[in-house]
């Protein structure tokens, strides 16, 4: 498995920057929620915290990751799965391409590796040792609608 890029590589990207800056839209519901965690590791551990706005997290992530406190991250959504921005190339629209070794997970927004755990820190019951789960929230790779061809190159090597 390669290793993952961090969130603070991923910012490097400036259509990545750009999108993950833009407050997504949500569909609306009846109830008040928290629909965002941000997941921080640090130390070699993940945490996570809930917020209820985009922004607070966003905000709360960048403080973070100016302080030099961070070594990766996700702002993640429990309820909406999202996919990876659309880039325009040659008049015609493509996904942003992902790195090497990566797969988008549509809840953390992001490129994530994919691997078989058999402890989870987002996940305190047993999971099954074979199921492809993301590093950072343990959705299943199954979960992943499709995935999302790109005619450009990634970036990231
Ligand atoms: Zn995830």
């Amino acid at each position: 498995m390669p290793d993952q890029i961090s969130f603070r590589e991923l910012l490097q990207d400036p259509l990545f920057k750009e999108w993950t800056k833009k407050p997504p839209k949500l569909k609306p519901l009846w109830y008040k929620s928290m629909p965002w965690y941000v997941y921080v590791r640090r130390e070699g551990r993940w945490a996570r915290k809930e917020f209820d706005t985009y922004p607070k997290a966003f905000n709360w992530l960048v403080s973070r990751l100016k302080a030099g406190q961070v070594e990766d991250a996700a702002i993640h959504c429990k309820r909406q799965w999202f996919s990876p921005p659309l880039v325009k190339v040659g008049g015609k629209r493509t996904y942003w391409p992902m790195p090497p070794g990566h797969r988008w997970c549509g809840l953390c927004r992001r490129p994530t590796v994919y691997n078989t755990f058999t402890k989870h820190h987002a996940m305190p019951a047993y999971i099954a040792p074979y199921e492809l789960r993301c590093t950072i929230c343990g959705g299943r790779q199954t979960l992943a609608p499709r995935e999302y061809p790109s005619v450009l190159r990634s970036r990231f090597r």
